[in-house]
């Protein structure tokens, strides 16, 4: 049978202005154009693990409105099981507001709505499907109570639990020694470790700070230089592709989705490392955060 991944997160819609440049406090700005598209961390790296052929539920919350039915019916087509998603009455779907300059650089602000609705009592309710899950994929979009304890139950079930720690903020550490894989940015894993990453000596300190909490695998995203990967203290960089970019918002998700599928498939570290690199190549080259997710036919004309 094929293995089961659970993606506890959030859901988003994006809304999404290119401009020359980002605006700053007090200024206003015309964009050159604009973008209505789903988002939202939990969800594009269920969306990027779906359309690679992943067996994956999805955990988490939309509003009763439209948008919230729209993007269900996306995920389904996306090969993921909506079944477990809590529809909440008394908030609309969350919203992404997103500025992306000619540099590929974005600016965001959220407001949760429904996302703020992923509880623990919901996570009680989700218990048999985390229960079946081989691994359990998270990032920091929903409340932490949740996460904490979705990967306690995970954990206690012996599912490898595997955690994108964005957006950055101070995590517990008995959440963080539940944790088998993370998966920091090198902003993320400042916040975390004090450490800030700058070169290959830098990436080897916050990985042994995030080894210390018992945490196996580190991977630390470094944009197009790629990433540096660090199993039990011993660390190497693994170089992106190299691509134009023209905007990487859900980089980092469509490379977490693709990694954790290509383990569920048997694959080596190294080996899923290598295409998911490939997959957020596809994403950072189109615009948008689930548009730009490729299936797993793309990928594969990639690495070819
Ligand atoms: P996040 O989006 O979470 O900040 P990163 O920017 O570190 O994450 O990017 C995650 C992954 O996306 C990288 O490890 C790499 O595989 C890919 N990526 C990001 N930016 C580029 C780029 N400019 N060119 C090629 N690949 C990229």
């Amino acid at each position: 049978m094929k293995k089961k991944l659970v993606v506890l997160g959030s859901i988003n819609v994006d809304h999404i202005i290119h401009l020359k440049t980002l605006p700053k406090p007090g200024e206003t700005l015309m964009g050159e154009e604009y973008l209505l598209a789903y988002g939202g961390k939990g969800a594009n790296q269920a969306v990027a693990a779906g359309r690679f052929n992943a067996n994956v539920s999805f955990l988490g919350a939309v509003g009763q409105d439209t948008i919230g039915q729209e993007i269900l019916k996306q995920f389904i087509k996306d090969g993921i099981d909506t079944q477990w998603i809590k529809m909440v009455e008394t908030k609309n779907t969350g919203v992404a507001m997103i500025f992306v300059d000619e540099q590929a650089e974005n600016v965001i602000a959220i407001y949760p709505g429904a996302n703020t609705e992923v509880d623990e009592q919901y996570i009680e309710s989700c218990r048999s499907v985390l229960e079946s899950a081989n691994y359990l994929l998270m990032q920091l979009e929903i409340p932490l109570d949740a996460i904490i304890k979705a990967a306690s139950v995970a954990k206690q079930n012996h599912a490898k639990v595997i955690l994108n720690p964005a957006p950055a903020r101070y995590l517990p550490p008995a959440l963080l020694s539940n944790i088998d894989i993370i998966t920091p940015n090198e902003t993320e894993a400042f916040v975390l470790t004090g450490v800030e990453v700058i070169d290959e000596t830098s990436a080897a300190a916050a990985s042994s700070v995030l080894h210390e909490y018992g945490i196996e695998t580190v991977l630390i995203t470094l944009g197009s230089r790629g990433v540096w990967q660090s199993v039990n203290k011993i660390g190497r960089l693994v170089p992106a592709f190299k691509v134009k970019a023209i905007d990487t918002i859900a980089a980092g998700d469509t490379f977490n989705g693709v990694f954790v599928t290509e383990l569920l498939n048997d694959k080596t570290p190294e080996q899923a490392i290598i295409t998911a690199h490939a997959a957020a190549a596809l994403t950072v080259m189109r615009k948008g955060a689930q548009p730009a997710i490729p299936w797993k036919y793309e990928i594969e004309q990639f690495l070819n």
